[in-house]
């Protein structure tokens, strides 16, 4: 099982991607520049041997060792998600509770025999996709012994039907691997959520992940077809439709459900051409206001724009996208048809809501690759990819970085908005003493839109995650008082339990949980996650 290039055990990619130390101190020098703030001297990350793991409480039976890791890479790699407050800890070597065991299944049967094996040890099952979730959801905080599930053997695009666009992969695959399988077919799922390089497909339906499209079919949940999972209590498969008024939908329990209620294998997905024409622009407004009508106008307009992004005046400046007022960066992309009308009609919108064209806009024909660099989708794209790289040198540089996100409607949206924005500024400036709190709407509906919150402040050495669970837990009641959800897509893990558990009804709580005493009756699957254990 030896692996040619390794993840880092704390951060975010390979472990060859990690720059030299001299190259992150020049990034750490660009940065307290840049933003005013940071610390003088830059930290190393903690090797992995000089970090010690609790010793493993289980060991795997003799049929199941050949596909079971215990050494200190695999545990390390495993024992945490990839929030801030996961990257800090990770980055000095701290990582308090390890699975106990790491499982590498290599079809469903091996899957089937690890939750046995669980519910005979007494030990917890936590399945583990990318491990790119920031919110708790893979780190094993609890008392019980963890065996985690790594999926990523179950790689594959097994199946395409063509007539239908669709088709069946397995839940390990990356964004990547399962796009590499689907293009020779010129299909692609079209999900691009911005953790796209490591995250999976069974983790993406696990947390009804969001992709990076502001409107239209951009959550996995309208992706996929049907959904297919090993649960402790048996195998789990709904019937592939393209639609269906056959009472409460049974893929609407597994998505969502964060590895509670089973093992994702498999999934059929909506897959589509390849789309060859694309038109982007950048829309300067005055006002992040302005720009956020002018967003309302385009997802009501039938327009269906691919990217649809609203920058708010600080957020434009600090990432270069615009040296004032606020930046809507506009999309659209199709594999059947010319978009300039659409583009010139959004553009019309924005202009009736105060917009003005930054730059020329750009028009492509099948032929020509992605987005330009240097027109506005294509720097966007850009630092949007590379982000989750930069956060890393954040982490090294003193710098407490974090997003959070949420959902609102459109009749609530500018006190929201505000509101949200001034208690996360007011914790900031009281827990760090400086810093900046910048909003960019992800996603554009009829009804309402995404805001998506970008934290950056000094932090101080070794206090970094208490600093940011207060910020955090400010910011999250101001969401829980304004009415908006506590993740729009980020999922909920353990550590929006709070603020979820006033969010939904109490009802529906209970019929959670009968749901998971049916399927998982000994209590295994992920304890604490959405519901709390209830051990049988
Ligand atoms: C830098 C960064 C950017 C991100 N951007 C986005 C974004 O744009 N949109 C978005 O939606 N999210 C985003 N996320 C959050 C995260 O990437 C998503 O939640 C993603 O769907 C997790 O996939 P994963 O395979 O890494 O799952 P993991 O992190 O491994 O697991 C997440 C949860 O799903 C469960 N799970 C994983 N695989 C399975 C399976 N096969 N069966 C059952 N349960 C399973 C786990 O038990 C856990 O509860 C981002 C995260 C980071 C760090």
């Amino acid at each position: 099982m030896a692996e040619a290039r390794r993840l880092k055990h704390w951060g975010w990619g390979y472990e060859d991607q990690q720059p030299a130390h001299a190259d992150v101190e020049a990034a750490a020098a660009g940065l307290r520049a840049h933003l005013g703030f940071g610390a003088d001297d830059v930290e190393r990350p903690v090797a992995l041997a000089d970090v010690e793991l609790r010793p493993p409480r289980i060991e795997p039976p003799r049929p199941l060792a050949e596909i079971c890791r215990t050494d200190a890479y695999e545990r390390a790699a495993h024992a945490l998600g990839k929030a801030y407050r996961d990257i800090v800890r990770g980055f000095r070597g701290e990582f308090p509770n390890p699975p106990d065991v790491v499982a590498h299944p290599r079809d469903e049967e091996e899957v089937a025999a690890l939750l046995q094996w669980c519910a005979d040890a007494g030990a917890a099952a936590i399945p583990f996709g990318g491990g790119t979730s920031v919110c708790g959801g893979v780190e094993p905080a609890f008392e019980r012994p963890a065996v985690t599930i790594d999926l990523r053997a179950l790689d594959r695009v097994l199946d395409i039907d063509a007539d239908s666009g669709a088709a069946r992969i397995q839940g390990g695959a990356t964004g990547p691997a399962l796009e590499d399988q689907l293009r020779p077919h010129g299909l692609t799922l079209r999900h691009f959520p911005q953790s796209f390089e490591y995250a999976t497909l069974g983790g993406c339906v696990a947390t009804r992940a969001g992709g990076h499209f502001a409107t239209g079919p951009t959550h996995i949940d309208e992706l996929v077809e049907s959904v297919r999972a090993i649960t402790p209590a048996g195998v789990w498969e709904s019937r592939r439709l393209p639609g269906s008024g056959a009472g409460p939908s049974p893929d609407r329990l597994l998505i969502g459900s964060e590895g509670t209620l089973g093992v994702i294998t498999e999934a059929w997905v909506r897959v589509r051409e390849r789309p060859g024409f694309r038109a982007s622009a950048g829309v300067g407004f005055a006002t992040f206001a302005a720009g956020a009508r002018a967003v309302r106008a385009l997802a009501r307009s039938g327009l269906e724009p691919s990217n649809c992004r609203l920058l708010d005046p600080a957020e434009a400046a600090l990432t270069g996208a615009a040296e004032s007022g606020a930046l809507l960066v506009l999309g659209f992309e199709s594999a059947d048809h010319v978009l300039g009308p659409w583009l010139d009609r959004a553009i019309e919108l924005c202009s009736d809501h105060g917009g003005t064209l930054a730059g020329e806009p750009t028009l492509r024909e099948p032929g020509g690759e992605g987005a330009a660099r240097g027109d506005a989708e294509g720097s966007w794209r850009d630092a949007f990819l590379q982000a989750p790289y930069l956060r890393d040198t954040m982490v090294a540089a003193g710098i407490l970085a974090e997003t959070f996100e949420t959902a609102i409607t459109w009749d609530r949206f500018d006190d929201y908005v505000a509101s949200v924005r001034s208690a996360a500024e007011a914790a900031v400036h009281e827990v760090c003493g400086a810093g900046t709190v910048t909003c960019r709407l992800t996603h554009a509906y009829p009804d309402g839109a995404a805001p998506y919150f970008t934290v950056l402040a000094p932090a101080r050495r070794g206090a970094e995650v208490e600093q940011w669970d207060e910020i955090k837990a400010a910011a999250s009641e101001a969401i829980a008082a304004g009415g908006g959800t506590i993740t729009h897509h980020h999922a909920v893990g353990r550590d929006h339990r709070p603020w979820y558990d006033r969010q939904r009804p109490d009802a529906f709580a209970a019929a959670l949980r009968a749901a998971k005493r049916e399927l998982d009756p000994g209590a295994i699957l992920n304890p604490g996650v959405l519901i709390d254990p209830e051990p049988a």
